[in-house]
């Protein structure tokens, strides 16, 4: 079967779904094209014994710009709630409330750790680093690596409590392979850590304390977005993935497989393609595919996957807080959220909770293949002094690209790949997972507006896509 349209969107995440939605608005024909049974990619909810729950811990932050904002509020209304952050991390086996408060800290730190934080803060100007100065400390031939960008800027005090063990268990990796890129792109986000250094350094400016949530779980958003979408004209094709792109001159064919008998084998000529997939797919589907060399360069591009194991807790809320970050090398797990503290909610039953362990690893490794995750659900509260749970029920979601790792090296490689992916006529490739970014729901967001507005009535703007890149390359993330 053939058919037509003006875009062609791959991937119903926020990025794609935000670009289909302004495109549509616009008058233009498009379809979407989402392999999952669902739409939202990771920012996307669905329930587990009748509680809405997340992909993990996700918060609309109030770096949202102000245009996305309103839209969001636009669609959302009163159900887009602001929140107050009411977080735990543990650190030196104690836990410390988030926001932190500078008395709180100085009175539960063991004094050995406030120590060498005075130490390393007093010796950052001889550490001569920055956080964004590449060179781990600027000392030359020194690589460029997270472990010492941040003993650079943050001192190896703070740097070995925090940073090291949770590196190791988000990426899979030593501080010491990981690029320094990684500390520039993440780090400088308020998150947690940032705001301990500032308050250990006397400089608390306030940030971090607010989110803003969905009273419907995070996946309101996307939901919102999609129906939005649709309700302007575009069409979004659930259970499809794209099998084939044959760019031409003037149009690009894009061939799908679905589970649907109506998109099975379907052939569709659109006018561009915005690919928000993994760029190394991207590379997979393209006709004439990129040169070896790109093709050798996309393998070494890994993604960190992840198991979302849902505790079902019978007997009310398990805590009061919203989450605990673990960085610890006691447990795989990295955070634990009660989704239901993120909202206010007259849905959320009153007598049981779901939490949320989110365990970085690799697609096939030990983790991802364990079926059995309630020995781990209690031995990880129990090693982090964490109350027990009353286990009902352990759901479990697996997902295979979560985190774009940093390795040492990633940068060569992902820039072939992107120089080759800037080369095929009338495809497009952003979004997280399209840019091998770490960016959050409203870059995404962002990514897919700009997107569109770089496509006009008299074609595509190279130079408005590439500010626009330029901008992207600023994003921040936030935890
Ligand atoms: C643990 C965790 C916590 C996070 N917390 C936050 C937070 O607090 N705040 C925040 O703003 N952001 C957070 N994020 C980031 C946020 O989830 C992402 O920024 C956002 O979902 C990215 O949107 P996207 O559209 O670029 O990609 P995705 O959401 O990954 O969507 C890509 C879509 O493409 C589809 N797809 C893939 N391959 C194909 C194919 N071949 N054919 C068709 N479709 C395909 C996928 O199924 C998916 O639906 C978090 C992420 C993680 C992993």
């Amino acid at each position: 079967m053939g058919r037509s349209a003006d875009l062609v969107v791959l991937g119903a995440g926020p990025s794609g779904l935000a670009a289909a939605w302004r495109a549509a608005r616009r008058g233009l024909s498009v379809v979407v094209l989402e392999r999952a049974g669902h739409v939202g990619g990771l920012s996307a909810s669905f329930e587990v014994a009748g509680v809405r729950v997340d992909h993990g811990s996700h918060r609309l932050h109030p770096a949202t710009p102000p245009h996305l904002m309103a839209d969001l509020r636009g669609l959302l209304g009163d159900d887009l709630q602001t929140r107050p952050r009411n977080g735990r991390l543990r650190i030196a086996g104690r836990f410390v409330g988030f926001p932190l408060r500078a008395g709180e800290l100085a009175r539960r730190l063991p004094p050995g750790l406030l120590a060498g934080v005075a130490r390393d803060t007093v010796a950052a100007p001889l550490r001569g680093g920055s956080r964004t100065s590449p060179a781990g400390g600027g000392a030359p031939g020194r690589a460029d690596t997270y472990a010492g960008a941040l003993r650079a800027s943050l001192g190896p005090a703070l740097y070995d409590a925090l940073y090291a063990p949770y590196a190791v268990k988000l990426w899979g990796l030593p501080g010491e392979e990981i690029d320094g890129d990684q500390a520039r792109k993440r780090v400088t986000a308020d998150s947690p850590w940032k705001i301990a250094r500032r308050i250990l350094r006397g400089q608390s400016n306030g940030q971090g304390k607010i989110f803003h949530y969905p009273r419907r779980g995070f996946g309101q958003i996307v939901d919102a977005l999609a129906e939005a979408a649709t309700a302007a004209g575009a069409e979004i094709r659930l259970g499809t993935a794209c099998t084939r792109i044959e760019p031409a001159e003037d149009s690009v064919v894009v061939h799908t497989s679905g589970e649907r008998e109506a998109a099975a084998g379907d052939r569709i000529e659109a006018g561009r393609v915005f690919s928000t997939i993994p760029m190394p797919a991207l590379a997979r589907l393209v006709r004439p595919g990129p040169p070896e060399e790109v093709v050798r360069a996309a393998g070494r591009l890994a993604f960190r996957a992840m198991t979302l194991v849902y505790a079902v807790h019978e007997g009310g809320r398990w805590t009061p807080y919203d989450a605990h970050y673990l960085p610890g090398p006691e447990t795989p797990v990295t955070r634990i959220s009660e989704p239901a503290n993120y909202r206010i909610s007259a849905d959320d039953p009153a007598g049981r909770t779901v939490l949320c362990f989110e365990i970085p690893c690799a697609a096939g490794d030990e983790i991802w293949t364990t079926e059995d995750f309630s020995g781990l659900v209690r031995e990880t509260l129990a090693v982090s002094g964490l109350p027990p749970v009353d286990l009902a029920d352990v759901v479990v979601r697996r997902v295979p690209h979560v985190y774009p790792v940093y390795e040492t090296g990633y940068a060569a490689h992902l820039a072939g790949l992107d120089a080759w992916a800037g080369t095929v006529p009338n495809v497009t490739t952003f979004g997280r997972l399209g840019l091998f970014a770490h960016d959050n729901t409203h870059h995404a967001m962002a990514m897919g507006y700009d997107a569109v507005d770089s496509l006009t009535s008299a074609g595509w703007d190279v130079s408005a896509w590439r500010a626009a890149r330029s901008r992207f390359a600023e994003h921040v993330v936030e935890d």
